[in-house]
């Protein structure tokens, strides 16, 4: 494997790459996502001994979305233990991150928490346990990426709330099954404020080195969750955390991973370090093609796969 020194050329040359890849469209469900600009990339690795290597935008903060959600869960796991699996399951879902006919059928047992409904089950648990749930997490990830003024794109939050119709469909469906416990809308709140949380890559690489390192911070000695917690978030990652096309990933990177429709994706791997790649171009899966493009080569060049 590369030592860090000679990473960053390494790294430059695929961001270069990367950059040729056109393909795919900027999130426009949201105004204030559509409004990105599309040539932003970003790549970072942060490895076990501490090092940080990066290149291009990877001091710009952006719309983490859908990776929230790892952060959701570790909460969750850390106050729920197992009775967590009984009001969702952790199988992958086949459907589209915003489903709403397999937790019909499921009786309102989300498939996984790395799905919208499965998420926002996590996001009651969390209203439900702590008094003060957004600032629990708020600063858990602070703590975990050595930055105190990562913060929440108060308008990205507000558009989630307003053209957050099939999330609370979900939501709705959940509580009419009694797999919700707190009040709905302070659910779904908690939920949008999590999707609005901004960071940068190198931000990312560092908050989750502690999946690549059993549960411990390489940075701090700090253990964050247990080992076990750690291998289970990644299993959940590897057949979860790219949407459709987590089989695809699994075949062509072969490495746990999470995305968001902000363009940024996290790839663990284990005892080695964080990729963390960002692009708001999204294919139709909703995945950042150039992130995808990065973490690809990176992890081929490298020869990364867990397997
Ligand atoms: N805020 C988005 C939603 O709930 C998150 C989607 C994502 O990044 O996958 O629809």
């Amino acid at each position: 494997m590369h030592a860090p020194e000679n990473l960053k050329p390494l790294l430059q040359e695929i961001l270069q790459q990367a950059l040729t890849v056109n393909d795919g469209k900027v999130a426009d469900y949201i105004p204030a996502l559509a409004e990105v600009k599309a040539d932003y990339c970003a790549l970072t690795v942060a490895t076990l001994d501490g090092s940080v290597t990066s290149v291009g935008d990877s001091q710009v903060a952006f719309s983490i979305q859908s990776i929230s959600k790892i952060f959701g869960l570790m909460l969750a796991m850390e106050r729920m233990g197992e009775s967590l699996w009984e009001r969702v399951q952790m199988e992958p879902s086949g459907q589209p991150f915003n489903s709403i006919v397999q937790l019909e059928w499921e009786k309102g047992i989300p498939r996984n928490p790395m799905i919208n409904a499965g998420a926002i089950l996590v996001s009651d648990v969390l209203v439900s346990h702590f008094s003060a749930s957004k600032s629990a997490l708020l600063s858990m990830v602070r703590s975990l990426c050595h930055r105190e003024n990562v913060g929440v794109d108060s308008r990205v939050h507000e558009s989630e709330r307003e053209h957050g119709a099939r999330n609370s469909a979900l939501a709705y469906l959940m509580k009419s099954f009694g797999n919700i416990e707190a009040d709905v809308e302070e659910v779904l709140d908690h939920y949008f404020w999590q999707c609005a949380l901004t960071m940068t890559t190198e931000d990312l690489a560092r908050s989750l080195a502690f999946l690549a390192n059993r549960g411990k911070c390489p940075l701090s000695g700090k253990q964050i969750t247990t080992h076990r917690d750690a291998q289970r978030i990644n299993a959940l990652m590897s057949t979860s955390g790219m949407y459709d096309q987590s089989g695809q990933f699994a075949f062509t990177v072969g490495l746990p991973a999470k995305s968001g429709v902000g363009g940024g994706i996290v790839a663990i791997v284990p005892d080695y370090g964080v990729i963390a790649a960002w692009s708001p171009p999204l294919n139709s899966f909703g995945n950042s093609a150039r992130s995808m493009a990065m973490i690809r080569n990176l992890a081929n060049r490298l020869g990364l796969s867990v397997y």
